[in-house]
């Protein structure tokens, strides 16, 4: 018996259209002698008129239609789940080309996020199929690293909220699962589509990034010319307790941390802290001061966060007093710090959780 091998090239997966920035779709046309307005053509069938296929292209001709779909691909994420209604927090679980699972959560008329109106329609993206980093209090490291999402799944979020909602996003945080400096590369490239006149178009001061304190990206950032907003997830303002919930404290301490903030200050750059707030771990009196001398050096704003629970994870969030006489000791330093009052619904819940309780549910086997 023979076996025939596959071709190498169809062994490789081909690039997703929505992973291309304009110049790179021009580059392709012109490869084929085509003019370069070709390339915006498809710019806006995929992000004006927003079709999910090559062939709905109308305007171009059957030929370079064909081309197009032998070399890239054209996927949407398959909505599994749906959780909340009109008017409140809605998350979404996709199911990516390959099986693999994220969520990415809605919230229309956001309560003054990260330093948005409140008018604004926030998403919260993924960036990665899990995470490396395994914070101790996070439902989205619970279960490993998969793998970096490519440029056009991080865009497809969007655009996927969008058409199940009916909704326009004028606001977006890098807070669904996943590290998105550890995905700096292709998180770039999603910005900029987010950002262009050509793509999403939205402004750069309304794309936030967060992050558990990579200091080597946060200091690459600071030489980013785009103004998105960076969000440092601090969670513990002494090297003793940052260590015992974010394992990533090990490799960058918090002098390492602080110390790449201050060089993306220099940069004339803002940044802020988030500080979830978790009972008997990070909420005493010596922790909020130390907070507010690190925030004061950086000029940094503060946001507390209730600690929402996690299913199987033993954490919980301060009584309301404790999370009130924190923020009064972080005034009282003079710092700019909120406190997000909002009652938790379960939906407000963290990114991480609908994927897990789903993975959970489908590990348990089937009794009939
Ligand atoms: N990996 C990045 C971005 C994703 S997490 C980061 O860590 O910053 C986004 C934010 O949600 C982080 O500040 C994270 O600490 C916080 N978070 C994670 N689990 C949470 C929980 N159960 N309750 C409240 N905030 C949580
Ligand atoms: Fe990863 Fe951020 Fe969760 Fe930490 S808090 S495990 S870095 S997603």
């Amino acid at each position: 018996m023979t076996t025939v091998a596959a071709p190498l090239d169809s062994l490789v997966p081909k690039p997703a259209i929505k992973s291309l920035t304009l110049d790179e779709l021009a580059r392709h046309f012109a490869d084929q002698g085509e003019p370069a307005y070709r390339a915006k053509q498809v710019a806006v069938w995929l992000y004006r008129k927003r079709v999910d296929s090559f062939d709905a292209m109308t305007d171009l001709s059957a030929a370079i239609r064909a081309r197009l779909a032998e070399e890239f691909s054209f996927v949407r994420p398959e909505v599994v789940r749906v959780l909340g209604s009109k008017d409140t927090t809605r998350k979404y679980l996709f199911r990516l080309a390959d099986g693999n699972l994220i969520e990415s959560v809605f919230i229309p008329a956001s309560p003054a996020l990260y330093g948005a109106a409140s008018d604004r329609r926030t998403a919260c993206v993924s960036t990665q199929v899990g995470c490396a980093y395994g914070c101790k209090f996070c439902a989205s490291g619970l279960d490993g690293f998969t793998r970096n999402l490519e440029p056009g799944e991080i865009v497809d979020q969007l655009l996927a909220i969008e058409a199940a909602s009916g909704e326009t996003i004028d606001n977006i945080v890098f807070m669904g699962m996943g590290e998105p400096l550890a995905n700096l590369t292709n998180l770039l490239r999603a910005i900029r589509i987010i950002n262009a006149p050509w793509g999403l178009e939205i402004g750069a001061r309304h794309i936030t990034i967060s992050t558990s304190g990579l200091a080597p990206q946060i200091r690459q950032l600071a030489t980013e010319p785009t103004q998105f907003r960076l969000a440092i997830s601090l969670h513990g303002a002494t090297d003793e307790v940052r260590s015992q919930i974010m394992p990533v404290n090990r490799k960058y301490n918090l002098a390492t941390l602080l110390a790449a903030c201050a060089d993306y200050v220099a940069q004339k750059k803002r940044l802020m802290f988030e500080y979830i707030l978790i009972a008997g771990v990070n909420d005493t009196d010596e922790q909020a001061h130390a907070l507010a001398r690190h925030a004061a050096r950086l000029s940094a704003k503060i946001n507390l966060i209730p600690y929402n629970m996690v299913e199987g994870l033993a954490w919980s969030r301060p009584s309301r007093n404790r999370q009130e006489s924190f923020l009064r000791i972080l005034r009282e330093h003079g710092a700019v710090a909120t406190l997000r009052r909002e009652k938790g619904h379960d939906i407000d819940a963290a990114c991480g959780q609908l994927r897990l309780q789903t993975k959970l549910r489908e590990r348990q086997p089937v009794i009939l």
